[in-house]
């Protein structure tokens, strides 16, 4: 049998596009090259629902079963080292390589590191194992100290008060989820986290982290020192592109890419949190979205796209938190034009539709208990996605529903 299709990473996004593969008649070799010891998992329950469990299991997105029917064979614990592109192999540790036909990098991103958060009671949360040894740490009475208000931080954050630890968590920027969240919803989260018994501080920074054996002090700009039993940093992720780097592929942020997800080397492709890719929606603005949908999304358009589909990438942006019983959505980059609210779905939930200077719906945002914001954020979805220009009125008021705006 000749050379096959190579996925680097077994996340979401690779183990997608694997199947896809499959799922779209292609009949050669597919290898999936993981560096974790797991079968495929999903990400998103790490700081939720395996936070909750007192045995947390990995919610697996292929099993053997399911890898066997596929024909993919499936390499745990092992490390990419390098591409030869000139030889169309990828280099593993193990001193072997594989020969490709076509080749996806999705090796995702890792988390930022504080060079001085180091040690057995230091943790960062990216992997199941993080999820573990982080959930060890969490019960009654402990004190837990978090570093970053995003996506991570809080989360962990209401997942730590569920479970009667004393939180405490800093925020460098002056209020939480300043990137790509309105201030309106932010301020929901806060209140909320406040109300829960999370210490929130937020304009200050860590100065110096250090562990006497007994607890982590965390030594804070401003010259507060905070002790804990765990500290937890959050700070973001950078995309992995050392092996995309070093094989000479472009690199604008994460690798880059086109809207084929196509690298600089037609036979490369790259696709989830380690790729950048111009946003037809957004007049071709180059993003990377950290985020599980597109990992998904852009694992199937990938494999798709690998086997000659020539199909561009046009799917909205899509975010989402749960934090207590308070759900976030987000559709569409937030980050463009002014907004209007609409306040017609109960208790306190409302949404903020984001105006382009033209006139373009280009996201909204909303907030409420589970998933109270879920349908209209998804017709919103749908109004992104056709450059629609609803009326602001419109989308404000409670007398018009949102579903007749998508007839207009
Ligand atoms: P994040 O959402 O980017 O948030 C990191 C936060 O920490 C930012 O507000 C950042 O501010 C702040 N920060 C940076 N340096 C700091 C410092 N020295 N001290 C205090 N605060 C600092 O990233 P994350 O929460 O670490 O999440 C990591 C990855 O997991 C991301 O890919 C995220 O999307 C993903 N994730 C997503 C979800 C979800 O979508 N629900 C849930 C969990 C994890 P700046 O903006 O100024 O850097």
């Amino acid at each position: 049998m000749g050379a096959g299709m190579v996925i680097i990473g077994a996340g979401e996004c690779g183990a997608r596009a694997a199947v896809a593969l499959r799922e779209h008649g292609y009949d050669g070799p597919v290898t999936l090259v993981g560096a974790e010891r797991h079968l495929p998992y999903e990400r998103p329950p790490l700081s939720k629902e395996a936070m909750a469990a007192d045995d947390p299991q990995a919610k697996t997105i292929a099993d053997h079963a399911r890898l066997a029917a596929h024909r993919i064979d499936f390499m745990p614990e092992t490390a990419a080292t390098g591409i030869d592109r000139h030889a169309r192999r990828v280099l593993l540790g193990s001193g072997t390589d594989l020969a490709y036909e076509r080749l996806l990098i999705a090796t995702g991103a890792t988390p930022r590191r504080l060079p001085f958060a180091h040690g057995p009671r230091m943790a960062y949360l990216r992997t199941f194992d993080d999820a573990l040894a982080i959930r060890r740490h969490l019960g009654p009475g402990r004190s837990i100290a978090i570093v970053g208000g995003g996506f991570i931080g809080l989360e962990l954050a209401a997942a730590a008060r569920r479970l009667g630890a004393e939180v405490t968590l800093i925020e460098a920027q002056p209020r939480i989820l300043m990137r790509g969240v309105p201030q309106e919803i932010a301020a929901v989260i806060d209140t909320r986290h406040r109300a829960e018994g999370v210490e929130l501080v937020t304009g200050d920074g860590i100065a110096d982290m250090t562990d006497d054996g007994a607890c982590v002090t965390l030594h804070l700009a401003s010259g507060r020192r905070v002790e804990a039993d765990l500290a937890i940093i959050g700070i973001g992720a950078a995309p992995a592109t050392d092996l995309a780097h070093s094989a000479g592929l472009a690199v604008e942020d994460g690798i880059a890419v086109d809207e084929y997800l196509r690298t600089s080397d037609p036979d490369i492709f790259a696709a989830g949190d380690c790729c950048s890719f111009p946003l037809a929606l957004y007049g071709g603005r180059r993003v990377r979205l950290e985020a599980w949908r597109n990992a998904q999304e852009q694992g199937t358009l990938a494999a798709r796209n690998m086997l000659g589909h020539a199909e561009p990438h046009s799917a909205v942006p899509w975010f989402w938190t749960d934090q207590y019983d308070l759900g976030l959505q987000i559709a569409g980059l937030c980050d463009e034009g002014g907004h209007v609210v609409r306040r017609d779905l109960g208790e306190d939930a409302f949404i903020l539709f984001h105006l382009a200077d033209d006139g373009r719906l280009v996201a909204a945002s909303g907030i409420g208990q589970g998933t109270a914001v879920a349908k209209d954020i998804r017709l919103a979805e749908m109004l992104i996605a056709r450059s629609a220009k609803p009326d602001a009125r419109h989308l404000a008021s409670p007398a018009i529903r949102l579903k007749t705006l998508l007839a207009a």
